[in-house]
Parts: structure tokens; C-alpha cells; sequence
């Protein structure tokens, strides 16, 4: 049993205290789901704005199951991003191209991942380095990913 405390206040003074008990029950259905980390590369080519734009629309699309990783902010080691990756029920890597940079990222961090999709080898998109992305190479994609990342379970 939880005990929670609700405090009403009036010109910062505490007016009422609330008190009770909830049961565990109830407090696990509060409790946030886990949720699935997405990382993206998000590189300067053609392949890294792809990987970018799905890994985004993944996140837009379904909010209650994907949140989006800042890179570069785990890079340099900022805790909500390596907080974040801690909480994830699983972790799914989109890379632009075999060099496969946010994978490596990921190990030098001392993480691994439960999917990694990359752009070139799996969906057949030639790297050209010009930051472009074709909206309907992102929708087949984005689609394939939500796919394999039911299939993880
Ligand atoms: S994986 Fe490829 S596209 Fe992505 S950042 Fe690395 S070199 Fe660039």
C-alpha cells in the first residue's frame, strides 16, 4: 500500500492535506508502460534523413509506445537520454548506411539493441549525400519497422 499526500495551498500556505492509501493494484495501473527507445542516426546523406524521418514518424504516430532518443545528447552522456534507454522495454536502432554510427554510439555506451534496421542493406535506398528523403520510401519503411518491432514481442 501507497500512502499519498495531496496539499492544496493559499498564498503559500498549506489550506488542506489530504491523505489515503491505494492499493498496489491500483498503483501499478498508474504506472507509466514501458515504452520502446528509438534511435536514429540521423546522418547529412539521403539514407541518414530517411532513418531521421521514420524514426520520427514512428514516434509521432504512436506516442504511447515509442519515444524518440536525442542522440547526440547520449553521445556526450546527458542522463535523460541514457535514464531513457535504461526504462525501454526495447531498443530499436534505424541506421542510414552500413557504417552503422548510432549502433556503435549505442556500445560505446555500453548498450545494446533488440532491432536494427539499416536503409541501404535492408530497403535498398542508394546513399547519396544530399539530405533528402522520398515521402513514399519513408511510408513503406515506416511500415516495415512497426512490423518488426511487433514481431519482438
Ligand atoms: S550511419 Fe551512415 S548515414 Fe548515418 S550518420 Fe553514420 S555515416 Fe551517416
Amino acid at each position: 500500500m501507497k500512502r499519498l499526500i495531496y496539499f492544496t495551498y493559499v498564498s503559500n500556505n498549506v489550506e488542506m492535506v489530504t491523505e489515503f492509501t491505494m492499493a498496489d493494484q491500483e498503483e501499478d495501473s498508474m504506472s507509466e508502460e514501458k515504452k520502446t527507445a528509438i534511435v536514429s542516426c540521423s546522418g547529412a546523406s539521403n539514407t541518414g534523413t530517411t532513418a531521421d524521418r521514420v524514426a520520427r514518424k514512428l514516434c509521432i504516430d504512436q506516442p504511447e509506445k515509442n519515444d524518440l532518443l536525442c542522440l547526440a545528447a547520449f553521445a556526450i552522456k546527458k542522463a535523460p537520454s541514457i535514464k531513457k534507454l535504461q526504462e525501454a522495454d526495447k531498443i530499436v536502432v534505424i541506421e542510414g548506411c552500413p557504417s552503422r554510427c548510432a549502433s556503435e554510439i549505442l556500445r560505446q555506451g555500453g548498450f545494446s539493441s533488440n532491432l536494427v534496421v539499416e536503409m541501404v542493406a535492408d530497403y535498398g535506398i542508394k546513399k547519396v549525400m544530399t539530405p533528402e528523403c522520398e515521402e513514399k520510401e519513408m511510408e513503406r519503411i515506416s511500415k516495415d519497422v512497426e512490423e518488426k518491432v511487433k514481431r519482438l514481442g
